[in-house]
């Protein structure tokens, strides 16, 4: 039997032990899922192998220390510095990244997506910036603080915290702040986000299960948005994958993972 879990802080709300649980069951793939509160970063790799863990996902705020934390990072985690998504294989700790992809298959139906403002600059915001840039699209990231978006900078995208922002006109605004997840918090100033919201065609929350404060506007003012339950729902299809080593076919992971956002 395998033992696979997500690392979080917060980690109560999280809905990936019932949809990877879902696969296995449904598979009789012999493991389990489940979820671990960690709140010091630096302690994810000694936990992870005293739990004898297969393989894990991580989720806010340990992404980057997950990436630190690898023995070997894999594909498209090495662009961002960041990992959601750890499989161990012959006892080394094998780094991913699986949330761009998941967004890139959740606004699927969101058209002619050429400009993009991203709220927030932590390790979501930087795998879908890098994302959207390999897309060709103009990404503008906007944050509370500075500090981070000397990464953005560099990367080619525009940048601003909320002091020195200009507004533009936007196809999307993806909120990958945690402003909404445990609060009722809007990802900037109430004045900012309206004119924001104004000036775009469409609205993604990476936040899930809920409708947040951010989206709820959008709704308000008639704007066709997302929440995060897709980009949960790709990324959670291909770190499966991983974990099963493909054993289980994509279209099937996706079915039973789709079943299980019912329960
Ligand atoms: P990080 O901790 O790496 O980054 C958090 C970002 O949010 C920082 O830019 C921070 O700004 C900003 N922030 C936090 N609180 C506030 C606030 N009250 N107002 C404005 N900005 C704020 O988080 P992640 O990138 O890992 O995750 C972000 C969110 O995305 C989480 O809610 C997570 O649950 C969700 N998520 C969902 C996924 C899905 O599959 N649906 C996948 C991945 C993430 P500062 O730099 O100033 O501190």
């Amino acid at each position: 039997m395998q033992l696979f879990a997500i690392f979080g802080d917060p980690v109560a709300h999280s809905r990936s032990p019932l949809m990877h649980n879902a696969v296995f069951k449904h598979s009789d793939y012999k493991a389990c899922y489940t979820r671990i509160h960690l709140k010091d970063g630096t302690k994810l790799r000694e936990t992870f192998f005293n739990l004898q863990l297969s393989g894990a996902n991580i989720t806010v705020p340990h992404k980057e220390a997950a990436f630190a934390a690898c023995d070997e990072i894999r594909g498209f985690a090495n662009k961002v510095g960041v990992v959601n998504t750890i499989a161990e294989e012959d006892g080394k700790l094998i780094g991913y990244n699986t949330d761009a992809d998941g967004f890139i298959f959740a606004i699927e139906e969101f058209k002619d997506i050429k400009k993009v403002l991203i709220l927030g600059a932590g390790g979501t915001a930087k795998a879908l910036a890098v994302r959207f840039l390999e897309e060709n699209m103009d990404v503008t990231v906007l944050n509370r603080s500075q500090g981070r978006l000397k990464f953005f900078d560099e990367l080619g995208c525009k940048s601003a915290s909320w002091s020195d922002f200009e507004l533009s006109s936007y196809d999307l605004v993806v909120n990958t702040t945690s402003a909404g997840l445990k609060d009722d918090a809007l990802p900037a100033p109430k004045e900012l986000i309206e004119a924001i919201l104004d000036a775009t065609r469409y609205a993604a929350d990476a936040i899930y299960g809920k409708v947040t404060p951010f989206l709820a506007l959008a709704e308000q003012k008639g704007i066709l948005y997302k929440d995060g339950a897709d980009m949960l729902l790709g990324q959670g299809v291909l770190a499966n994958e991983l974990f099963t080593r493909k054993q289980i076919a994509k279209q099937e992971i996706a079915k039973y993972m789709r079943h299980s956002f019912l329960l």
